[in-house]
């Protein structure tokens, strides 16, 4: 059984070798990677290994994320502390967490309604930024608070995320796996009306999905 101290070390060994020596250097954004207790959103079985360098299974055919992988997107869109953030796919919370301690506030969608419940469950037990969670099919935005001025995908499509992309601010950003012959992480930046679409890294992440469950 671990005791507190051991995942706080598991925890600063995470974000010592995992993101600052691969070229995540916000401190705001470490300084919120160290403050998440990660393994309340994972299996309690897996101990430690919770800030493992990988995603973990959550249930549902779903995982939570590589601690690496949302570092490094959240890193892309450099969140103001007066940024309005859209989630798209909360899964198990982990991510919403860490935007909710950058960010003004956070809106999350999850289409899996347990996975959602369980999220929820988990935010009340922990100190977080705001965060307003619901069910529903993410694709579509989230019409009654938009405007947003960072929003973040984490499933894959290989369409142009349009209708998030119209609930951008005039300046705001996007970034989603998009899949077209392979699966890269791609950063919409709008500026002028108009859109400039950057290709950042290779990626692997679970299908977005139409509807709720
Ligand atoms: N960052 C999350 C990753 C969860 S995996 C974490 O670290 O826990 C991606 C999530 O997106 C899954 O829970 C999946 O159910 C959800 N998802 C897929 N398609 C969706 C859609 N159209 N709307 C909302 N959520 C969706």
């Amino acid at each position: 059984m671990e005791t507190a101290l051991d995942y706080r070390i598991a925890r600063r060994r995470m974000v010592t070798e995992q993101l600052r020596q691969r070229g995540i250097t916000d401190d705001r954004l470490l300084h919120a990677f160290l403050s998440v207790p990660r393994q309340l959103f994972i299996d309690p079985a897996l101990g430690s290994r919770a800030y493992d360098d990988c995603s973990f299974p959550i249930g549902y055919d779903q995982t939570i994320s590589q601690p690496f992988m949302i570092a490094f997107m959240v890193q892309a869109l450099e969140i103001g502390p007066d940024d309005r953030v859209l989630e798209i796919g909360t899964g198990s919370g982990y991510q919403s967490v860490v935007l909710s301690l950058l960010a003004k506030e956070v809106y999350s969608i999850e289409r899996i309604t347990p996975l959602a419940r369980k999220a929820e469950e988990v935010l009340r037990s922990i100190r977080t930024g705001r965060i307003r969670l619901k069910v529903g099919d993410g694709s579509k935005g989230w019409k009654g608070y938009a405007p947003f001025d960072r929003i973040i995908v984490s499933a894959v499509t290989s369409s142009n995320p349009d209708a998030l992309l119209s609930q951008l601010t005039p300046e705001g950003k996007l970034i989603a796996p998009i899949a077209d012959s392979s699966e890269h992480i791609m950063l919409f930046i709008r500026r002028n009306g108009r859109f400039a679409k950057r290709r950042l890294r290779r990626c692997t992440f679970v299908p977005l999905k139409k509807g709720v469950d």
